[in-house]
């Protein structure tokens, strides 16, 4: 008989997990439930517009999403237009796989001034999320602040300044285009608490600043250590060897040499944002870094800027009717496993860490355990629970607007239709009244 699975929530963790299902060779139906019209989640509002490879993993999905087993159920959102609780009555399992939409909290004193923005919102507003589509950020400032070395920060300074040129090739929201275009931005601090051995960014990233159309990549070489302790794990070794290498290089760039400039400014915990309704500085302790972990010197600097962008790692919120860890941030499960017939895949599972394919063994695992609780059902006589014929029928019934897949592609085949004449990929729909308009068309 057929095992049916509900997952909800349509990014990287949520497809690998359809597509695990759908490839173990016994008979399922796989329900991809999504608070938006669009499929993909960090795919589309996550990675970077000028990213364009990383996002071509969507032509996988989207072949996942074609096979007869799985259905798209967009436009619907868990705990309002459906429970989990209900979705756990009509599906033998259901799959979280609702990542980390929030930002961790920026929490020193005057972290809530006007033009402090978490990364989640700035990533959001430039990928057109709906969520964040009007945040409007005041980018009429010659100096930001970017606080944190991860791969979201490089993304955000390397946005922050790139050109019309630069971006031709890119999906970038049209509204955040504009005002990266329009502003007097020059100058963008990349800053980090601990060294640059601590450095979370990867070095393909970091070797990205180097060939920015109009802005120079600079650090400063007495921040940078001569060699690498030998006792850091072989693997860690090289790519933090790279990463050195490349700081090196920018600690010898010619700040002059083009009209923006990206400075690496490590050792510098953020202790205050200064100014009065709005940011015009931010102050810092400087720090040295004692068996990994930052440690305040008790000097004091500042760095005058308009703009702030705190890029310290993703949140999951919590999900009404399933457990959560409130100081992990994440679903308390084991392996995936959460409770019977609930599953966590993906950020909500093990944080907000990891590249996209990090999600595929996670989706991988969790197929497995479904097949195996669901044996009687997938070997045998057994019936399971009636999943998508009476989800369809209670959203009906509800007046929720559903979006199929075949919807999703009139929507994209609509934006792609926007860019025509361009070479730009697609010009994004930022809101999901326009998105839904499309289908009334
Ligand atoms: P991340 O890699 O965890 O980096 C977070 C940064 O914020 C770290 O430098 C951390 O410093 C700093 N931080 C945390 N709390 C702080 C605080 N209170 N004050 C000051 N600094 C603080 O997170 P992320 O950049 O959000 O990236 C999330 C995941 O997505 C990562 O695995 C990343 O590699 C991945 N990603 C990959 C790509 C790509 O491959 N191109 C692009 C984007 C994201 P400490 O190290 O000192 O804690």
């Amino acid at each position: 008989m057929t095992i049916t699975v509900a997952i909800v929530g349509s990014g990287p963790a949520g497809f690998y997990t359809a597509d695990a299902l759908v490839d173990g060779g016994c008979d399922v139906q796989v329900d991809i439930i999504e608070r938006l019209p669009t499929p993909y989640g960090l795919i589309r509002g996550g990675v970077a517009p000028d990213h364009q490879t990383t996002k071509k993993v969507a032509r996988k999905y989207e072949q996942t999403a074609r096979f007869d087993a799985v259905r798209y159920f967009g436009n619907v959102e868990v705990n309002k237009d459906v429970s989990l609780v209900e979705l756990r009555e009509m599906y033998d399992a259901v799959v979280l796989a609702v990542g980390a939409p929030g930002d961790r909290k920026l929490t020193i004193p005057g972290a809530d001034k006007e033009g402090v923005h978490g990364s989640a919102a700035f990533v959001g507003w430039y990928n057109g999320h709906p969520d964040f589509s009007d945040l409007a950020p005041d980018l009429n400032t010659a100096t930001a602040v970017v606080i944190g070395n991860g791969n979201v920060a490089l993304d955000c300074a390397r946005v922050l300044v790139r050109s019309r040129e630069g971006m031709a090739h890119a999906d970038i929201a049209a509204h955040a285009m504009e005002l990266i275009a329009a502003s007097p931005l020059a100058d963008v601090y990349m800053t980090g608490r601990r060294g640059p051995l601590e450095a979370k960014f990867t070095n393909v990233e970091l070797r990205e600043l180097g060939e920015l159309e109009q802005a120079v990549p600079l650090a400063r070489a007495e921040q940078l250590p001569d060699s690498v302790p030998d006792d850091m794990d072989p693997r860690d070794r090289r790519l933090t060897e790279r990463n050195l290498a490349s700081l090196r290089e920018y600690a010898g760039n010619d700040p002059a040499a083009k009209p923006k400039r990206i400075h690496f400014e490590f050792f510098a915990q953020p202790v205050e944002i200064l100014g009065d309704d709005r940011v015009e500085a931010v102050k810092f302790e400087r720090t040295n870094v004692v068996d990994g972990r930052a440690r305040g010197t008790g000097e004091l600097f500042e760095i005058p800027c308009g703009l702030v962008i705190a890029a310290i790692g993703y949140r999951s919120d919590p999900v009404e009717g399933a457990p959560f860890d409130d100081k992990a941030g994440i679903i308390p499960n084991d392996d995936g496993r959460v409770d019977d017939g609930l599953y966590a895949v993906g950020w909500i599972k093990r944080g907000p860490t990891g590249v996209i394919s990090s999600n595929r063994p996670d989706g991988v695992t969790v197929a497995e355990y479904i097949r195996a609780d669901f044996k009687e059902i997938a070997h045998g006589p057994a019936h399971g629970r009636p999943g998508r014929a009476a989800l369809a029928p209670l959203l009906k019934e509800r007046g929720v607007r559903v979006v199929t897949f075949e919807d999703w592609k009139k929507i994209e085949a609509a934006e792609i239709a926007r860019a025509e004449g361009s070479v730009r990929p697609r010009e994004k729909f930022v809101t999901v009244p326009e998105m839904l308009k499309v289908l009334d068309a």
